[in-house]
């Protein structure tokens, strides 16, 4: 939680400041304010309200409150801090106690993913392929959830289509309490650019950037200054032990560096949920064990949601939970295959 505490501002200007009485500074009204954020006017009403300290639903995370302050141009980290947030009679459990409740699966936490009865299928060569059948599950925020099965099972499909990269045939599919399957395409690549990481098993980079211009690439696009995107992306590269790095193009990085680069560049813009399909599934076990434990590093400090796919018995083991596929359906739902972390 340290990394988000920030010495820039002092504590005048953290106590006297709401995201209201910012947003009015700023001559925004709420409308415009929720067109700039795509954060929608009923939430953006609830953070205010609160101050964010505890919003209905699942927006009570630190994620969106702080990209809802940064958007208004302040600094976010300030609107971090649960001392400065919370109103006063309120007692919360403090950013400590959060993150150790955050390494089991937690019936108190806000549902970050929830799947109702999902389908999908291919049409391919005369056949059709049923790639999703039936599939409900959820998802618990900050939870590191493992997603895994046999080949073909349908695991890639149900990380695209929980996510919108790919449409489902039927059924409900609600991120943070927002029903994705309601979107329409750039109301859903607009929510995945903010709120969504990705990291893929082929890493995805530029060749011709170097591991730096790759980070801040998807910052520039989302509307980022060009120094502020440059300090972030040199921010999450050494957050993944890459600084030194920053310069290197993906062709003189190792496969690990190289998979290091994407997950910073997935973080870069601080999504509220990291997917990734096999992001191990290229590199060597001792690679495949440094990469995990930054993940889980990461989702630690960070308190973000990591639903990860993964073949390899050793990566789910370290997760918070496992959900098992078999041939388009889950084979075991989440509550009954809680596993420890020991590995045995
Ligand atoms: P996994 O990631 O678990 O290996 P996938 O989700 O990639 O499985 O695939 C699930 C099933 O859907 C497989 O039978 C696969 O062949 C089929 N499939 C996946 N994508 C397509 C596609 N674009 N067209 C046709 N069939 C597909
Ligand atoms: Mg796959």
């Amino acid at each position: 939680m340290r990394a988000y505490d920030s010495n820039r501002e002092g504590p005048e200007e953290r106590n006297g400041r709401t995201l209201e009485s910012a947003r009015r500074e700023r001559g925004l009204s709420l409308e415009e304010a929720a067109r700039r954020t795509g954060i929608p006017v009923r939430i953006l009403e609830g953070l205010e309200k609160e101050n964010g300290a505890r919003v209905p639903g699942v927006f009570d995370s630190r994620v969106f409150l702080r990209n809802y302050a940064e958007a208004l141009g302040l600094d976010g980290r300030t609107f971090f801090r649960r001392d400065v947030v919370e109103p006063e009679g309120v007692s919360e459990d403090p950013p400590e106690a959060r993150s150790e409740k955050a390494s089991s699966p937690d019936a108190d936490r806000p549902i970050m993913v929830e799947a109702r009865g999902v389908y999908k299928s291919y049409e391919a060569e005369e056949i059709t392929v049923h790639a999703l059948e039936d599939v409900s599950l959820q998802i618990e925020e900050g939870a590191l959830v493992a997603v895994m099965g046999p080949s073909g099972c349908g695991k890639t499909t149900l990380l695209n289509v929980l996510s919108g990269l790919d449409e489902a045939d039927s059924g409900e599919i609600f991120i943070a309490g927002e029903p994705l399957h309601a979107m329409d395409d750039a109301r859903r690549t607009e929510y995945r650019a903010r709120y969504m990481g990705f990291v893929f098993q082929g890493f995805n980079l530029m060749p011709v950037l170097s591991a730096v211009e790759n980070v801040e690439l998807p910052l520039l696009v989302g509307g980022a200054g060009v120094s502020a995107a440059r300090r972030r992306a040199l921010e999450v590269l050494d957050q993944v032990h890459l600084a030194h790095r920053a310069h290197h193009r993906p062709s003189q990085l190792s496969g690990g560096q190289q998979q290091r680069v994407a997950i910073a560049r997935a973080l870069a813009s601080e999504p509220a949920i990291v997917w990734a399909d096999e992001p191990t599934g290229n590199l060597d076990s001792d690679t495949s064990q440094e990469v995990l434990d930054l993940l889980l590093r990461l989702n630690r400090e960070n308190g973000q949601t990591f639903v990860v796919v993964t073949h390899d018995p050793g990566v789910g083991t370290r997760m918070d939970y496992t959900v098992r596929m078999r041939d388009g359906r889950i084979a075991e739902q989440p509550e009954s295959s809680k596993e420890t972390a020991s590995g045995t």
